[in-house]
C-alpha cells in the first residue's frame, strides 16, 4: 500500500495496480477527469514528490509536460508514496456511480446524422447527477461508449444526442438496430464537467453533439431564477452543416447571447462563420470574472484552451469535456 497525498492535505491509500484517480474515488474523493483513457488530458496534475507507474499511455501529455513531472491521474498508479497537486471537487460528494438497466423510450432523428435517444430507468431506480456529466452506455456484446446527458437531473428520463460515426461499432447499433423498449445498461454519472459558478460571465463553446451537456447546464441555470439573473452567458455552437443546429436555447430567466457558427458559410447564412474558438476570441475583450465551458471535439478544446488562455483567461477557469473515442 502507498500513501497518496495532495497539497490540500487529502490523504488516501493507493496501490501499484490502481490509478491514482480510481483509488481517490474508492476513498470517497473526486478529482477532475473525463475520458479515463489518457486522451483528453482533463485529469492532468503535477507530481510533486515520489514516483509513479504508467498503467496506460499518457497520450495527452507533451514531452515538455512529462519532463516537468506532469502526470495523468487516470493513467498512473503510485510506485512510492506520492504528493500531487490535484484539487478535490466537493460538489461531487454523495454522487454515486451506479450501474442500472434502462429501456429505450424513444429514438428520434434530429438531423441527417444525429439522433435523440430517450432512456427510461426502472420505476424504483434513480440517477443523481450534476448537469453536464455523462454516462457510459453498455450496449450489445458489452460495447461501452460515453454519452453526455442532455437534460436536467430532476427529469424522469435520460436524454442523449448521438452522432453517427462511420464504421462506428455502437453507431451501427444506434442507427440500424436500436428500437423502442430495447434493454441496455448504463454506468454513471461520470466526469467533472459541471457548472462551477465562480464567475459572472460564462462562455460556452460547443461543437456538434457537444451541445448536449451545455444544454443541460443552461436549462438548470434557467430554472434557478436567482442565479440566472446575475449571469451573462455567451454560447457559441459550431457545426459543419446548417441542419445540424437541431436545438436552440429558449431560456426564460437566463440572459443568453447565442451564436450559431458554421465552419464554412455561404451567401444565405445569417450566422457567424469560422471556428467557435476564433469567433468567441474575436468577441471577448476582457477575461475578468469569466469562466469557459467547452465541449465537443478534442481539436476545438485544445485550440480554444491555447487561444483563450493566451489572451488572459486563467487555465483554472477553463472546463472541458472532449468527445474522444474509446
Ligand atoms: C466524455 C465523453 C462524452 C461523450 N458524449 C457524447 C455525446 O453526447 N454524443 C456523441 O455523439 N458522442 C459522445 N461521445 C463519443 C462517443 O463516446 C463515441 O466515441 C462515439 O459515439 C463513437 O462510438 P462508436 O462505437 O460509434 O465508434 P467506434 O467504434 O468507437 O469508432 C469507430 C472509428 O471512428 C473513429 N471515431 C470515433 N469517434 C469519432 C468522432 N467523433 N469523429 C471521427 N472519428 C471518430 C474511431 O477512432 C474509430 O476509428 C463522448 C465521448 C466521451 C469520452
Amino acid at each position: 500500500m502507498m500513501n497518496i497525498k495532495t497539497l490540500e492535505n487529502i490523504e488516501y491509500e493507493g496501490n501499484s495496480q490502481t490509478s491514482i484517480l480510481e483509488s481517490a474515488r474508492n476513498s470517497g474523493y473526486n478529482f477532475e477527469y473525463s475520458c479515463e483513457n489518457g486522451q483528453c488530458g482533463v485529469c492532468k496534475t503535477s507530481l510533486l514528490k515520489g514516483e509513479v507507474i504508467e498503467l496506460q499511455d499518457q497520450v495527452a501529455l507533451s514531452g515538455v509536460e512529462i519532463a516537468n513531472n506532469r502526470i495523468l491521474t487516470c493513467c498512473c498508479a503510485p510506485k512510492t508514496d506520492v504528493l500531487i497537486d490535484a484539487v478535490e471537487l466537493s460538489a461531487l460528494a454523495g454522487i454515486e456511480i451506479k450501474t442500472l438497466p434502462v429501456r429505450i423510450n424513444s429514438i428520434m432523428k434530429v438531423s441527417r446524422n444525429i439522433i435523440e435517444v430517450e432512456l427510461r430507468l426502472p420505476p424504483t431506480a434513480s440517477l443523481n447527477f450534476l448537469e453536464g456529466q455523462f454516462i457510459d452506455v453498455i450496449g450489445p456484446n458489452g460495447v461501452r461508449r460515453s454519452y453526455s446527458i442532455a437534460n436536467m437531473a430532476d427529469e424522469k428520463t435520460i436524454k442523449l444526442y448521438i452522432k453517427k460515426v462511420e464504421q462506428g461499432v455502437l453507431s451501427k447499433y444506434w442507427f440500424n438496430e436500436a428500437k423502442k423498449s430495447d434493454l441496455l445498461r448504463i454506468e454513471g454519472p461520470k466526469g467533472t464537467f459541471f457548472f462551477r459558478g465562480k464567475c459572472k460571465k460564462i462562455v460556452c463553446l460547443a461543437t456538434g453533439t457537444g451541445i448536449a451537456p451545455i444544454k443541460s447546464i443552461l436549462d438548470r441555470l434557467d430554472k434557478q431564477h436567482g442565479c440566472g439573473n446575475e449571469l451573462e452567458v455567451a454560447l457559441y455552437w459550431g457545426n459543419r452543416s446548417r441542419e445540424d443546429f437541431f436545438w436552440q436555447p429558449s431560456c426564460k430567466n437566463l440572459n443568453v447571447n447565442y451564436y450559431s457558427v458554421l465552419s464554412r458559410g455561404d451567401d444565405s447564412w445569417q450566422g457567424r462563420v469560422g471556428y467557435v474558438q476564433d469567433v468567441a476570441g474575436e468577441d471577448i475583450q476582457d477575461y475578468n470574472d469569466t469562466e469557459v465551458y467547452a465541449c465537443g471535439s478534442l481539436q476545438m478544446i485544445e485550440s480554444a484552451k491555447k487561444a483563450l488562455t493566451a489572451r488572459g483567461l486563467p487555465d483554472t477557469r477553463f472546463y472541458a469535456d472532449a468527445f474522444v473515442s474509446s
